[in-house]
């Protein structure tokens, strides 16, 4: 097993901007973690030949080859037959397949017919993995020294599969051999250009160390890597201890984890619930924190409070507040936060208040400006930031900005 890999995306859907190839962000991901390196996506479009072409090429360059998409029930879906006839074998029913199949299908009560039959389809010879959330399988077909995986294209299918049964495999088989050595840490506050920077004057890294940097969802990923196999682990340990130590409270993370989730953590440990007011992004901080199962031990639920009426009504913002401040102003922003912790009886409560355009700016508030508060046991504090950036980013940010100080809460 080397350690590159390529991928074949199939589907013309990717192409025309109907979807978005995710299938490459995930797996570089997790093959990155395992020490494995993404070294191409080849986005095809969903024939036979085209497919066969890629895969031919990507053979010339790794020996393990990732095939995503294709393997449904209806005739545009041909990702099986491509490779069955690319390494001369041929189609076969899988029994087990078809079985859970049928159990499926029962359960779903929904009648068997051939077209569905057609998924429990594989390449003969191919060890064949079950999907836990789809119909058809995932494969794994091994000739001529190179390894094919074969994954359904429907995200929630490709990832079930990927991280219940390939990434397993894939480590095991790896063994020792690629233990994958890195240090990795989060930063928010600071672009990859501070960062640098700092690093220049502080003459980082030292020798027998690589740093690698991530810039993306408002935070940046650094990985420090070991330059050669001798490096030893406490080398790595003491260069991350430097960046900790450079950065200050930019770090947040040391490891590569979700925002909500740290929340999530923090929350649970402290057995402590939140709720959240959300003006300018209407929702969004709920719906990151509710998209972590198990959230109801924590988050208790939240108001969107748009109208001033609503910022009245339900969160019991005084009118005069909103009258004399306006309703993006910190005054506006504490109240929401202690009207939501109030009313929802939470122990923390987050309020977001801001203006993400494009329209609604003026000199004395510009469009970006986010108040934000948090109330809780210790008293509400309360921040303010111009985020740049239009309405999608501005909202996004403040969203990211609201889980960040509930990370930094006194007590917390
Ligand atoms: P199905 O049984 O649903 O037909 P399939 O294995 O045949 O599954 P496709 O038909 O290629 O897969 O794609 C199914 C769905 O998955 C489509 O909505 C497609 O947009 C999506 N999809 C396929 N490949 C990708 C990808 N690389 N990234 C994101 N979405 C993808
Ligand atoms: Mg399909």
């Amino acid at each position: 097993m080397t350690h590159t890999a390529e991928l074949v995306s199939t589907g013309a859907e990717l192409l025309s901007g109907r979807s978005i190839n995710t299938h490459a962000r995930l797996l570089g991901e997790r093959l990155g973690r395992l020490g494995i390196t993404l070294t191409r996506d080849t986005t095809v479009q969903d024939d036979l030949a085209s497919i066969q072409a890629a895969l031919r090429d990507a053979a010339t360059r790794v020996d393990t080859i990732f095939v995503s998409g294709g393997l449904g029930p209806t005739n545009d879906d041909v990702t099986r037959d491509a490779v069955a006839d690319l390494l001369h074998r041929r189609v076969v029913m899988d029994t087990d397949s078809l079985n859970r199949l049928r159990e499926r299908m029962i359960r779903a009560q929904r009648p068997m017919t051939p077209a569905r039959e057609r998924q429990a389809l594989v390449v003969a010879g191919a060890h064949v993995w079950p999907n836990p959330v789809g119909a058809a399988p995932g494969e794994r077909i091994q000739q001529d020294g190179k390894t094919y995986f074969l994954l359904p294209g429907p995200p929630p299918e490709f990832q079930a599969i990927l991280d219940e049964h390939i990434v397993p495999y894939l480590a095991q088989t790896l063994g020792d051999t690629v233990a994958l050595r890195e240090r990795v840490l989060l930063v928010h506050g600071l672009g990859e250009g501070d960062i640098v920077h700092r690093f220049d004057q502080a003459s980082f890294p030292p020798a027998g160390i690589t740093t690698a940097y991530c810039a993306g969802a408002g935070r940046v990923e650094i990985r420090l890597h070991p330059a050669t196999p001798e490096t030893a682990d406490a080398l790595l340990d003491e260069a991350a201890e430097h960046v900790a130590r450079m950065l200050g409270t930019a770090v947040y993370a040391r490891e590569r984890v979700e925002l909500e989730e740290l929340v999530a953590r923090r929350f649970r440990e402290r057995k402590q619930t939140l709720a959240t007011a959300e003006s300018c992004t209407g929702g969004l901080i709920g719906a990151r924190l509710t998209a972590l199962p198990g959230c109801s031990d924590f988050y208790v639920g939240g108001i969107i409070a748009y109208a001033n009426e609503v910022k009245e009504r339900m969160l019991r913002v005084p009118a005069a507040l909103l009258q004399n401040e306006g309703a993006v102003s910190e005054a506006v922003a504490r109240a929401m936060a202690d009207g939501a912790r109030a009313q929802a009886q939470s122990d923390y409560a987050v309020a977001v208040t801001g203006i993400a355009g494009p329209g609604g700016g003026t000199a004395e508030k510009p469009v970006g400006l986010v108040y934000l508060a948090v109330a809780g046991p210790d008293g509400t504090r309360a921040f303010r930031t111009i985020f740049p950036g239009n309405r999608e980013t501005i909202r996004e940010a403040t969203c990211r900005a609201a889980l960040r100080h509930l990370l930094d809460q006194p007590g917390m």
